[in-house]
Protein backbone atom coordinates (compact mmCIF):
# COMPACT_ATOMS: atom_id res chain seq x y z
CA UNK A 1 0.00 0.00 0.00
CA UNK A 2 1.28 3.67 -1.16
CA UNK A 3 1.71 5.28 2.82
CA UNK A 4 1.26 8.48 0.61
CA UNK A 5 -2.19 8.09 -0.44
CA UNK A 6 -4.53 10.09 1.53
CA UNK A 7 -8.55 10.47 0.98
CA UNK A 8 -9.96 13.00 -1.09
CA UNK A 9 -13.40 13.92 -2.33
CA UNK A 10 -13.88 15.28 -5.73
CA UNK A 11 -15.35 19.12 -6.45
CA UNK A 12 -19.13 18.56 -7.57
CA UNK A 13 -22.44 20.82 -7.05
CA UNK A 14 -24.25 20.53 -3.91
CA UNK A 15 -27.48 21.53 -2.31
CA UNK A 16 -26.73 24.81 -1.56
CA UNK A 17 -26.33 25.13 -5.37
CA UNK A 18 -22.32 25.62 -7.27
CA UNK A 19 -20.08 26.87 -4.72
CA UNK A 20 -17.89 29.10 -7.50
CA UNK A 21 -21.54 30.73 -7.59
CA UNK A 22 -22.11 32.47 -3.88
CA UNK A 23 -18.29 33.65 -4.14
CA UNK A 24 -17.39 37.26 -3.63
CA UNK A 25 -14.31 36.86 -3.51
CA UNK A 26 -11.73 35.02 -5.23
CA UNK A 27 -7.82 33.55 -4.72
CA UNK A 28 -5.29 34.40 -6.81
CA UNK A 29 -1.71 32.92 -7.06
CA UNK A 30 1.40 34.51 -7.96
CA UNK A 31 4.00 31.89 -9.42
CA UNK A 32 6.77 33.90 -8.70
CA UNK A 33 6.36 34.06 -4.39
CA UNK A 34 5.28 29.96 -5.11
CA UNK A 35 7.49 27.91 -3.35
CA UNK A 36 6.75 25.00 -5.79
CA UNK A 37 8.16 27.04 -8.63
CA UNK A 38 10.88 29.12 -6.89
CA UNK A 39 12.97 25.89 -5.80
CA UNK A 40 12.12 23.95 -8.79
CA UNK A 41 11.27 21.08 -6.56
CA UNK A 42 7.81 19.46 -6.09
CA UNK A 43 7.00 20.38 -2.35
CA UNK A 44 4.52 22.76 0.18
CA UNK A 45 1.26 21.82 -1.87
CA UNK A 46 0.12 23.07 1.87
CA UNK A 47 -2.84 25.23 -0.09
CA UNK A 48 -4.01 21.72 -2.30
CA UNK A 49 -3.72 20.09 1.74
CA UNK A 50 -6.22 22.75 3.14
CA UNK A 51 -8.92 23.76 0.11
CA UNK A 52 -12.17 22.64 1.74
CA UNK A 53 -14.18 22.40 -1.58
CA UNK A 54 -10.69 20.12 -2.82
CA UNK A 55 -10.23 22.71 -5.91
CA UNK A 56 -7.05 23.07 -5.63
CA UNK A 57 -4.37 20.53 -8.09
CA UNK A 58 -1.06 20.15 -7.24
CA UNK A 59 1.07 21.68 -9.09
CA UNK A 60 3.83 24.06 -9.87
CA UNK A 61 2.27 26.63 -9.13
CA UNK A 62 -0.87 24.65 -8.37
CA UNK A 63 -3.94 25.67 -9.86
CA UNK A 64 -7.52 26.59 -8.32
CA UNK A 65 -10.58 25.52 -10.64
CA UNK A 66 -12.64 28.68 -9.77
CA UNK A 67 -15.93 26.75 -11.05
CA UNK A 68 -16.02 25.51 -7.41
CA UNK A 69 -14.27 27.78 -5.38
CA UNK A 70 -16.54 29.13 -2.77
CA UNK A 71 -14.11 32.08 -1.93
CA UNK A 72 -13.69 31.22 1.83
CA UNK A 73 -9.64 32.69 2.19
CA UNK A 74 -8.43 29.55 4.11
CA UNK A 75 -5.57 29.09 0.65
CA UNK A 76 -4.86 32.73 1.16
CA UNK A 77 -4.29 32.01 5.19
CA UNK A 78 -2.10 28.89 5.09
CA UNK A 79 0.06 29.70 2.00
CA UNK A 80 3.57 30.21 3.91
CA UNK A 81 4.68 32.94 1.56
CA UNK A 82 1.60 34.95 0.69
CA UNK A 83 1.51 33.35 -2.68
CA UNK A 84 -2.63 33.11 -3.02
CA UNK A 85 -4.13 37.10 -2.65
CA UNK A 86 -7.71 37.18 -2.67
CA UNK A 87 -9.36 39.98 -4.71
CA UNK A 88 -12.91 41.19 -5.17
CA UNK A 89 -15.28 39.25 -7.90
CA UNK A 90 -15.55 40.91 -10.99
CA UNK A 91 -12.11 42.82 -10.48
S1 LIG B 1 0.60 27.04 -0.17
FE1 LIG B 1 1.45 28.80 -1.29
S2 LIG B 1 3.61 28.33 -1.63
FE2 LIG B 1 2.57 26.41 -1.08
S3 LIG B 1 2.03 25.46 -3.07
FE3 LIG B 1 0.25 26.68 -2.37
S4 LIG B 1 0.51 28.71 -3.36
FE4 LIG B 1 2.51 27.63 -3.46
S1 LIG C 1 -10.72 30.31 -1.51
FE1 LIG C 1 -11.36 28.48 -0.31
S2 LIG C 1 -12.53 27.25 -1.78
FE2 LIG C 1 -11.34 28.71 -2.98
S3 LIG C 1 -9.47 27.66 -3.53
FE3 LIG C 1 -9.06 28.80 -1.62
S4 LIG C 1 -9.46 27.34 0.04
FE4 LIG C 1 -10.41 26.50 -1.84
Amino acid sequence: MDEHLIAMSAPGIGEAGQTGQWRREYPVILPSACLPVKSGRFSCQICWAHCPDNCITKGSPPVIDLFYCKGCGICAEVCPTDAILMRPEGS
